[in-house]
């Protein structure tokens, strides 16, 4: 193991290196607490013989500085002192010291208590690797626990994590989203005619539609069933419906047959909205109910359509820009 050595004489310097290196450990020296403090960070050292009277920063304020460094890991400090009254041994811990030693040092007990620390450091270092694989398999659980494995986007859940964040970064400095919540047309009919297996490949192959026309900022969650909803950063009523309409028609595009809908192929109705005014300070509950109202008058419409529904109390609570408008115009290169 790595050995730190802070002695300012000379003499016993040399002559803890050579007992300790006798041991098979490495050294590392530093002449006082200034010095054995940079050393430690840059030696990467777990393990240090400290003295306590040295120039500048002596032993005891060298121990209550290394137990400030969090970034270290256990750092184990065995205090080599003629200092040895029973006061000095309860000072000398309670600034930190791990153990204390008397000078002039016995080799046999300072061997017997480097042993210790080091069995010590080991217990500490595999703690450490458990704690690790558990936080990362924690992560991955938890990653797990928010998506949706068959149309392998976030789930309710996650939909439910992140609109929370969104909504929080628009309370607290302004940033809106919009959301927009999709539902597939006529999909019980869909099952009725092809199979529940076929309506598993339907489901997945829409989420990829619109997986395919997402910015990288864009989430997208499956709602529940057949019901599917995106977040989008930043956008302005008429941005998230042109967002809204470019699913719509991805959807359209990809022309899964379906004999019993109007268009002959599976589409969905979507209902936007964005963050505006008195967003603010209500929930995120009821922009997303909003989106759901806008759902439902894009289902009376007629389906396979786009609404919107802004908020009406608040400043920037805009009437429904006209989906068919946007259908015509909606640039792909403003979304
Ligand atoms: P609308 O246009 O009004 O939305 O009609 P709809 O038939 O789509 O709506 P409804 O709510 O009556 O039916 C939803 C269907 O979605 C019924 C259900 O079996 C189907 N569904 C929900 N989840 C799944 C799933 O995971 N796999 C399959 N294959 N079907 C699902
Ligand atoms: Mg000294
Ligand atoms: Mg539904
Ligand atoms: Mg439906």
């Amino acid at each position: 193991m790595k050995i730190l050595i802070a002695e300012d004489d000379a003499t016993t310097r040399k002559l803890l290196r050579k007992t300790v290196e006798k041991w098979g450990h490495e050294v590392v020296e530093a002449q006082d607490g200034a010095e054995a403090l940079a050393m430690l960070v840059q030696s990467g050292a777990k393990f240090m013989i400290v003295d306590w009277n040295m120039p500048g920063v002596d032993g005891i304020e060298l121990c209550r500085r290394v137990r400030c460094l969090d970034e270290m890991g256990y750092v184990y400090i065995v205090l080599v002192t003629i200092n040895d009254s029973k006061e000095d041994v309860i000072l000398a811990l309670e600034s930190g010291a791990d153990d204390h030693v008397s000078k002039p040092f016995d080799r046999k007990e300072l061997r017997a208590r480097v042993r210790a620390g080091e069995r010590i450091l080991e217990l500490e270092r595999a703690l450490r690797a458990e704690n690790d694989g558990l936080k990362s398999k924690n992560e991955q659980l938890e990653e797990l626990v928010s998506i949706d494995p068959l149309m392998d986007i976030g789930n309710r859940r996650g939909l439910f994590k992140a609109i929370e964040k969104a909504h929080h970064r628009y309370s607290r400095y302004g940033e809106e989203y919009g959301v927009v919540m999709c539902d597939i047309d006529h999909f019980k009919t869909y099952n009725d005619s092809y199979g529940h297996l076929a309506g598993d490949r339907a489901l997945r192959a829409v989420a990829d539609a619109m997986k395919g026309i997402l910015r990288v900022s864009d989430e997208i969650f499956r709602f529940g069933g057949e019901e599917l909803v995106l977040l989008t950063p930043k956008q302005e009523p008429k941005g998230v419906t042109f967002f809204a309409e470019r699913l719509r028609n991805a959807v359209e595009q990809v022309g899964i047959a379906h004999e019993k809908s109007a268009r002959g192929v599976l589409t969905v109705s979507c209902g936007a909205t964005v963050t505006s005014g008195t967003d603010v300070s209500s929930k995120w509950e009821d922009v997303l109910q909003r989106a759901d109202r806008a759902l439902y008058l894009a289902k009376a419409s007629g389906r396979n359509a786009v609404r919107y529904r802004g908020n009406e109390a608040g400043a920037g609570g805009v009437p429904p820009t006209d989906p068919a408008a946007a259908r015509g115009k909606a640039p792909a290169a403003s979304m």
